[in-house]
């Protein structure tokens, strides 16, 4: 016998009691410092001709890597135009999407497995033009709670008439629908005060009740559903300072229960089609705080994170410099 081998033995022996010792810890919730991170799927790979899903895709994926609480996985559909039978993501596997995708349609038993993984709890994020997506699916129109545009059977934009629901507007102190006509649109880039309407939400709780969001679209006259949603932020569309907006406190940040899921929306995040990164407002303090802390409560339910020092303000906007910051 080898003089080593009852050592290796016992080693072995010590290895083996020490994973069945954490094995009895039971399921990694309850004890906070076994918790696993969450696990993130980040669904991208087509956008209309206005975005740039390979660049808004991996801003995302590096925001949501900074907190040090999520593990995010990139999954990419196949190319435009192209087959999208074989697309099979297995949600199951995740505690929430985050969908950065406006594309096309995706095969039938890829619907129902992603409508199955909400319903039974799954988080989803929905990331500015993803809300463009699928107008004719009424359980993702359900999920997203309101969306804009989407392409009609010939091609062109405009899919959600007054048919795909009201507009949901903030009146004196609450949401209020709106079933009257108009398209989805959004004025010129430009910075515009983002105001908090559900203070006491996990979101929410802890950040500045107005502050600057810097150089975004400000998407308006969103239509949808509306069932179950909770309106957690407007900005308004001021026709003073741009033609043809809405003079509404548009909706920008957004839940929606959807059977035992959690989905979190925001319109924020513009990314064109000839921007480089750095891409200001998604650099915006205020859009990265709020989807990492959207992405951590439509997966759990809860927020443990902090507000950072850097949060904007009333009246000025913040701005990180990814090379520096
Ligand atoms: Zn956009």
């Amino acid at each position: 016998m080898h003089p080593c081998q009852p050592n290796v033995r016992s080693l072995a022996l010590s290895i083996l009691l020490v994973l069945l010792s954490f094995a009895a810890l039971g399921p990694p919730g309850e004890a906070a410092a076994a918790r696993p991170r969450i696990k993130v799927m980040l669904l991208t790979g087509q956008s209309n001709r206005y975005h740039n899903w390979s660049l808004s895709s991996a801003i995302l994926q590096r925001l949501l890597e900074q907190p040090g609480i999520f593990v995010v996985d990139k999954v990419t559909s196949p190319p435009m135009g192209t087959d999208m039978w074989g697309f099979r993501p297995d949600f199951g596997k995740y505690d929430v999407v985050v969908l950065d995708y406006e594309g096309d349609e995706w095969s039938d038993p890829t619907k129902q497995a992603f409508v199955k993984y909400v319903k039974h709890g799954g988080g989803l994020v929905s990331f500015h033009a993803t809300d463009n997506a699928f107008p004719r699916w009424p359980e993702f129109n359900e999920m997203i709670g309101i969306g804009g545009w989407g392409l009609q059977l010939d091609g062109s934009l405009g899919a959600r008439t007054e048919a795909a629901g009201p507009k949901v507007r903030w009146r004196d102190g609450r949401m209020v629908l709106d079933d009257s006509p108009g398209l989805a649109m959004h004025p010129p880039k430009h910075d515009f005060a983002i105001d908090v309407r559900a203070p006491d939400h996990p979101i929410m709780r802890g950040l500045p009740a107005r502050w600057m969001h810097a150089d975004d679209e400000l998407y308006s006259q969103l239509r949808g559903p509306a069932k179950n949603l909770e309106v957690l932020a407007t900005a308004f569309a001021d026709p003073a300072k741009h033609k043809g907006a809405s003079g509404e406190h548009e909706p920008v940040l957004m839940t929606i229960r959807y059977g035992q899921g959690r989905v979190f929306h925001t319109t924020l995040g513009h990314v064109g089609p000839k921007d480089v990164d750095p891409v200001t407002p998604l650099n915006c303090v205020g859009f990265i705080v709020t989807l990492q802390r959207g992405t951590e409560w439509a997966a759990t339910g809860k927020v443990t994170q902090p507000v950072p020092s850097d949060f904007p303000v009333a009246d000025k906007t913040s701005v990180r410099n990814p090379k520096t910051d």
